[in-house]
């Protein structure tokens, strides 16, 4: 079996202890191991010492030109990084290509901002501004790349692009990365490390990886890092409360649990184009990547009056999705399995939860006959449909506002058509990453955006002219934020250059309007 190895200050490092598995969830059979690395606290020395004023030292034209080629070698291996994801994701080739080609826009995409911003080292947010009424003295902000290490903690569901969304970002900022994938699915962050690796597309330790648990990582960290986290809530509150992150006063950015509502306004009519973009998009965010995504669609807005229609159609799409459900290395299958047997525990009790207050109206928690040799051994879920009663809805208490089921399962929840309820059931959720409002209706869509909005981090606005050509919430763009807050985790992350923030320490220059003319060349 293939032993997977962290890159540690400019060496593979194969850790000590106990072997831990990795498998393919597909069969429950096993795909590589890892082990417990140590060492954290001198690779993060090493970054801080070598990489860190290397990238300072270049414009951000030239980090640029490193995401550029970070991509090519990434897009340059494309089908045996897609093989990787199935066999050791559970991915379909389609759930494999939208993690590993959203890796590889989010470079582009950064890569393009680094163009524009050119031969620079430093950002300059405003103009200057005169201290106060008639004042000769200004001052400016302009941002600095913290002198730290970027260390990402990512979750299993999108090891390309959770780890290289963040890597980009930090690395255009001018910070080196030490970046830990979710252990379950670590091979595929693995592999794009050892690519870019081989290829020596960046500075000496501005990319370092650790495999397996996080150990000691967080004892060594110093106040010029950034800790940015993707998870669970739990463990997000874990490295919020660390001692020595407190200490240290680290900066953290958390992304983690999030119970995303989309909103179908009182004007939308089975057989209109907006109707059969919201089944699309219901389809698609239940059931790509098995539902484990942190964008994907878990509570579902719908008018008294449109509901029954809603469910009819979309237990349709589901039933057509559950029969083709199975061995993901299969391209005739549409979903493959949950990522580990925790997760499918943990996928069961949550729908357990759900089924107290809500109906199951589609899905099968205990089938076990999926398309595919072995699929019995491995870790399956069909999607499953729920619709809770008007009242229940309005319960900010139920668990479908409470608990994020990480699996193919969503809740219908009637509303009486106000825009005031439609909101007050999107901030039950406590904080998403994403919604979309589907409506003509402009005073229902403003209404939403005031009020359903500082809820969220991105509303998606559909419209019946736009239809077909609107996108389903899940898909994340390089240029628009990422990031909820409240149960979501409170961080920001991507939004084009407002990513760089997180990387980089604003700092007001005070000083004579002709000084800062000079020294900053506004
Ligand atoms: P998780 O169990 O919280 O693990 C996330 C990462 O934290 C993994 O790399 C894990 O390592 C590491 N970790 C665990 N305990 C740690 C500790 N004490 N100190 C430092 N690191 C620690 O979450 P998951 O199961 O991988 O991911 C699923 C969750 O992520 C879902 O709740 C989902 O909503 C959320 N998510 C959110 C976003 C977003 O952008 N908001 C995106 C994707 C996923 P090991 O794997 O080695 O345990």
């Amino acid at each position: 079996m293939v032993e997977l190895r962290s890159y540690l200050a400019g060496q593979w490092n194969s850790g000590s202890g106990d072997d831990i598995t990795l498998f393919n969830p597909a069969d429950a059979s096993s795909y590589a191991t890892v082990r417990r690395a140590g060492g954290l606290a001198h690779a993060l020395a090493y970054a801080r010492s070598t990489a860190g004023p290397t990238l300072r030292e270049l414009t951000f034209a030239q980090r640029g030109a490193c995401l550029e080629a970070m991509a090519k070698t990434i897009h340059g291996e494309r089908e045996a990084l897609i093989a990787i994801a199935i066999a050791n994701g559970g991915n379909t080739r389609g759930d494999a290509k939208f993690d590993i080609d959203g890796a590889t826009a989010v470079l582009a995409t950064y890569a393009e901002i680094a163009r524009d911003l050119g031969d620079t080292k430093w950002l300059v947010e405003d103009e200057p501004h005169a201290l106060f009424h008639g004042a000769k003295l200004r001052a400016q902000h302009i941002r600095l790349p913290r002198h730290g290490v970027a260390i990402h903690i990512n979750a299993f569901n999108f090891p390309a692009w959770g780890m290289i969304g963040k890597a980009a970002v930090s690395l255009l900022a001018g910070m080196p990365v030490l970046t830990k994938p979710g252990t379950s699915s670590a091979a595929l962050a693995h592999r794009i490390v050892e690519l870019l690796v081989e290829q020596q597309v960046l500075p000496a330790g501005a990319l370092q990886l650790l495999m397996g648990p996080a150990g000691d990582l967080l004892e060594h960290t110093c106040p010029q890092d950034v800790v940015a986290f993707t998870g669970s809530a739990a463990t997000g509150r874990r490295i919020r409360t660390h001692d020595r992150v407190i200490e240290a006063g680290v900066r953290v950015n958390v992304e983690a649990d999030s119970l995303n509502a989309v909103v179908i306004g009182p004007d939308v009519a089975r057989g209109s184009e907006l109707f059969d973009a919201l089944v699309r998009d219901c389809t698609v965010e239940i059931t790509q990547k098995a539902g484990q995504k942190c964008t994907a669609i878990r509570r579902i807005i719908a008018p008294l009056t449109l509901i029954e229609d809603l469910r009819e159609v979309l237990v349709e799409r589901l039933e057509d999705m559950a029969a083709k459900t199975g061995d993901p290395a299969d391209q005739a299958n549409r979903m493959g399995p949950l990522a580990t047997a925790q997760q499918l525990a943990d996928a069961r009790e949550g729908v357990r939860q759900l089924a107290t207050r809500a109906k199951r109206m589609y899905g099968d928690l205990e089938r076990t006959d999926f398309r595919g040799e072995a699929t019995q051994r491995g870790y399956f879920l069909e999607p499953l449909l729920f619709q809770a009663s008007p009242e229940a809805a309005a319960d900010p208490s139920a668990p479908f506002h409470n608990t994020e089921v990480f699996g193919p399962v969503a809740t219908l929840l009637p509303y009486d058509g106000s825009a005031e309820q439609a909101a007050q059931l999107v901030a039950a959720g406590g904080g998403s990453l994403v919604s979309t409002v589907y409506s003509d209706d402009r005073a229902f869509v403003l209404h939403t955006i005031c009020n359903a909005g500082p809820h969220l981090g991105r509303l998606v606005v559909a419209q019946e002219k736009m239809a077909r050509a609107s996108l389903p919430p899940g898909g994340v763009f390089a240029v628009a934020n990422h990031g909820g807050p409240g149960r979501a985790g409170g961080g920001e992350e991507l939004g084009g250059r407002h990513g760089l923030a997180l990387y980089t320490q604003r700092l007001a220059l005070q000083t004579a309007g002709s000084q800062l003319a000079r020294l900053v060349g506004g």
